[in-house]
């Protein structure tokens, strides 16, 4: 039962104040059918809002069932308005973009009803208003009729106590007038109907009760009802009126639905930034991944080298920052120029000295010591090539062209007459003058004689890979070709053609060049020497050992003799995949024939003999150190006396040179046999001659100079605890860094002369550019963030519009219960939903762009940069565009929920 106390609204129009209601007071049955009329403006839809709760009375009470409604709050009006009343109104105000039951589901939807009852209970009130083959239709599908009888069937599907009906055929012809009148007289049976009219006629067929209103006064009731003061019930709630995210979420898709070229246009905008941070990130993922690959495959080929003698380049480079001499900075900038005076300014001689000290000499026995410790620090970063120990392997590489003429691979054999080819037609891979023809391949770090960095670059063209000392590769290039120089250099064409073309080449002709081609099977068959270094050096009279190695013609009979017969086994070609190339000599020997080579040396007569005498020089039969001038003097004498024809003679051309003596000085032509005897006499005469002064100096200059190592490493004894360079293979640039990191801590823990210095030429190169990819990467995503900024404005005021446009429907949702914050989720849900779109069709795009920029970027740029798009990533730049639309809705969203529910019900 309600009682309608005094009740009072005033509107306030600017200065007009407008009386709806004035002093409004009666009473309603739980069940009668009471027809409200009156003159348009007399306040009839102003009292049935108050009634349901949709609008606020300004002063007097509403008492249902006893319980004043003076103190409810929001949510008890809410809820109200979605368990005890329903609402039926002259325009029908069916949601257009809802289906006929989902229009009529919606109450329920608000009480968190379950699906399944849900509709139950929408089909059975549509089947009581005789809709239910009309129930998949859309609103605009329906005749004025029907629309009114789905109106009924939401306002009834909630059971309410109390229906309300504003004008509801106010629309209608008269026919479907009756129809709907019928309709309500049915329902008016178990509760209490409230209808609006000012159709006096209808009112007086149907109601069993008419109440009249003039200017927001009741001036008649047929068939009031008085009542003694009922006693104050209790507040109670009546159920929750709440909808979940998910229905407001399939209200605004539907709604988004029904406007797809709009939705899809608000999304493809709201895409752009996405696909800008997104492309920005796939190029910079893939540039970066190319670095990383370019890294790794480049690991081999650049590995931590650590030579005996290092170059400090961090010292060098810092003193390097102004280069140009030109404009070389001001030496001390604290005092003042002095205009009067040129001043000094140290900045290249101090450049020198740094230059200077920064040549350091590595101490890698220790090294290598602390490196075969089980548990040092580096271990664990090694790569797959490990560590690799190099040493400086002395010997000569002898083979024999067709005529059997004697070549040494090296060149030297034609250095008189070659020009300086090398420098250009080195062999491939390598740099610089090295005439060296031969090299070791990178040895394996397990048992093995060959790296599997070897195997995977190269493949065997011809025969097979070595297995024994004595076999050796012969390196092609892919096309299975050799320089020609090479080919003769190694006598696999005739020594004599060379020669022509050389001397052709210095005369400045230009020499006619075939193509040449030598068979596989002559390779395999060509055989060459090695003479180690301890060979050339033979035993004389006195236990002095001379040098062979400038004398021609022992030389033949030495590698007659004494060479090692070594043959080549296999051809090699880098692959067609190759990353690497790292054998940098067209012939290359395995690790079996350097350790047979420093077994061989080791057991040589010159170094057994040296090792027994430690103190004396054996290739001079002289001590290496004295104590007392006189010693000294004499040594020098006896060094002279014992010198061979040749070292005479060269010692006289430098001795003359440095003592400026004007003489002419003996050329080779004269110290040949027909005046021996006139040059012995020369030089006896300059050694009679020689002052103290030079004798101590020559002695300085020849004996003392000489060390016991110095000889072992001329006879090509090798100390295995002593490597040349090591060189530490990691699998990847962090492993690099690691060991880089490691050392640096090995070099805390030693003394200074035990330091490591080294140069990372790459890692210092590669780790640039990535920190260069990432800048120019994070400023590109700033930039493109100002389009993300501006799409989420975009959806901002699509939003806001959508909140204009969807104003009736807010108000419809008001009057089934629907709270403020369920409108604001409402909304909420649709931006959501659109940034949702964005993301997904933004990351989509990307996808789909990933092939064609791929294909453009290795026609532009000729590498293999793929640009690629983590799926983390995407999934956080489609809910970065979820939470940014969502933060732009946020406020048309706010503005939507604080909408008065009758204005926006009056609203078009
Ligand atoms: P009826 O439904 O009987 O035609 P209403 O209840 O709609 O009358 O209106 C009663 C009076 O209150 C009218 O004079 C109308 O102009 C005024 N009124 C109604 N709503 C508002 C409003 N939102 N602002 C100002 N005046 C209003
Ligand atoms: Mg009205």
């Amino acid at each position: 039962m309600h009682q309608i106390k005094n009740i009072t609204k005033i509107y306030e129009t600017g200065t007009l104040k407008q009386k709806a209601l004035d002093d409004v007071s009666f009473n309603l049955r739980d069940n009668e059918f009471v027809s409200i009329l009156g003159h348009s403006g007399s306040g009839k839809t102003t009292l049935l809002n108050v009634i349901g709760g949709l609008d606020r009375y300004d002063s007097g009470d509403i008492v249902i069932d006893g319980i004043s409604t003076k103190e409810y709050k929001d949510k008890d009006w809410d809820s109200y308005r979605n368990h005890s009343v329903g609402f039926v109104f002259q325009s029908y105000n069916l949601i257009p973009h809802q289906s006929v039951l989902s229009n009529v589901e919606l109450a329920l939807t608000i009480s968190g009803i379950s699906t399944k009852i849900r509709k139950e209970k929408a089909i059975k009130a549509l089947k009581e208003v005789g809709l239910e083959d009309h129930i998949n239709k859309q609103p605009n599908q329906l005749s004025g009729g029907q629309m009114q009888r789905v109106a009924i069937a939401r306002a009834l599907v909630n059971e309410p106590d109390i229906l309300l009906a504003d004008e509801p055929t106010g629309a209608l012809d008269t026919t479907t007038s009756l129809q709907i009148m019928d309709l309500l007289k049915k329902v008016a049976k178990d509760r209490l109907v409230v209808m609006v009219t000012h159709n006096a006629e209808l009112a007086n067929e149907y109601s069993n009760r008419i109440i009249e209103l003039q200017d927001g006064k009741v001036i008649s009731d047929s068939n009031p009802l008085t009542i003694n003061e009922v006693t104050d019930g209790k507040h109670e709630n009546m159920g929750k009126s709440a909808m979940s995210f998910l229905t407001a979420l399939s209200l605004s898709f539907n709604n988004l639905k029904s406007k797809k070229a709009r939705t899809f246009l608000t999304a493809f905008a709201g895409s752009i930034g996405i696909i800008g941070i997104a492309l920005i990130l796939s190029l910079s993922t893939g540039v970066n991944n190319y670095i990383k690959k370019v890294q790794e495959e480049t690991m081999v080929s650049y590995p931590i080298t650590i030579d005996r003698q290092s170059f400090d380049l961090n010292g060098l480079f810092e003193s390097q920052d102004e280069q140009d001499p030109q404009s070389f900075s001001r030496n001390n900038l604290s005092t003042p120029l002095d205009p009067k005076a040129v001043t000094s300014n140290s900045n290249s001689l101090e450049r020198m000295s740094t230059a200077n000290s920064s040549l350091k000499d590595n101490n890698l026995s220790s090294f290598k010591k602390y490196l075969e410790k089980t548990d040092n620090n580096i271990k664990p970063y090694v790569g797959k090539n490990g560590i690799v120990y190099s040493y400086t392997l002395n010997f000569d590489l002898f083979t024999y062209d067709e005529e059997n003429i004697l070549i040494n691979t090296d060149g030297s054999s034609f250095s008189d007459e070659k020009p300086q080819l090398d420098q250009f037609q080195g062999p491939s891979g390598s740099m610089g003058t090295d005439h060296k023809k031969i090299s070791e391949l990178m040895p394996d770090t397990g048992k093995g004689l060959i790296s599997p960095v070897i195997k995977e670059n190269y493949q065997v063209v011809y025969g097979k890979w070595p297995e024994k000392y004595d076999e050796l590769v012969l390196q092609v290039n892919e096309s299975q070709e050799m320089n020609l120089s090479e080919l003769y250099e190694l006598g696999f064409l005739p020594i004599k053609e060379y020669q022509e073309i050389l001397d052709q080449i210095n005369k400045g002709e230009k020499p006619k060049l075939e193509e040449k081609k030598v068979d596989l099977k002559t390779i395999t068959t060509q055989p060459f020497f090695i003479l180690p270094s301890s060979e050339y050096y033979i035993e004389g009279d006195k236990n002095v050992f001379r040098d062979l190695k400038e004398d021609s013609k022992s030389l033949e009979n030495l590698v007659e003799e004494k060479g090692i017969k070594i043959k080549i086994v296999g051809v090699l070609k880098p692959k067609e995949d190759a990353k690497t190339l790292v054998i940098t000599s067209p012939l290359a020997y395995t690790r079996a024939l350097r350790d047979y080579l420093i077994k061989y040396n080791s057991q040589s007569d010159v170094v057994v003999y040296q090792k027994e005498n430690p103190t004396i020089n054996v290739l001079t039969g002289l001590p290496f150190e004295r104590d007392t001038i006189k010693e000294k003097i004499k040594d020098t004498y006896e060094y002279l006396a014992n010198l061979s024809l040749k070292e005479q003679t060269e010692f006289m051309n430098t001795f003359q040179a440095t003592q400026t003596i004007d003489q002419d000085p003996i050329s080779n032509e004269s110290a040949n046999l027909d005046n021996q005897s006139d040059f012995a006499e020369q030089f006896e005469r300059l050694v009679d001659n020689l002052e103290e002064e030079d004798l101590l100096s020559i002695y300085e200059n020849a004996i003392a100079s000489e060390s016991f190592d110095n000889n072992m490493e001329k006879f090509g004894v090798i100390n295995l605890d002593s490597p040349s360079s090591i060189n530490i293979y990691a699998d990847n640039f962090a492993d690099k860094e690691a060991i880089s990191s490691a050392i640096e801590d090995y070099n805390q823990t030693v003394d200074d002369e035990e330091k490591i210095t080294y140069s990372d030429f790459t890692g210092l190169i590669m780790s640039s550019v990535t920190e260069m990819v990432n800048v120019i990467t994070y400023v590109l995503i700033a930039f493109v963030s100002v389009s993300l900024l501006v799409s989420s404005i975009m959806i901002g005021i699509i939003t806001y519009i959508s909140v204009l446009e969807r104003t009736k429907e807010i108000g419809i949702l008001r009057a089934i219960g629907a709270s403020k914050r369920n409108i604001s989720t409402v909304f909420n849900a649709e931006t959501i939903i659109i940034g949702l779109l964005s993301g997904l069709l933004g990351i989509g795009f990307t996808y789909l762009l990933h092939p064609p920029i791929n294909q453009l970027l290795s026609n532009l740029i000729d590498s293999d940069v793929a640009m690629s798009l983590s799926l983390t990533n995407g999934l956080i730049l489609i809910l970065l565009s979820v939470i940014l639309s969502f933060i732009a809705g946020l406020i048309p969203a706010k503005q939507a929920s604080r909408k008065n529910p009758v204005e926006a019900l009056r609203s078009e």
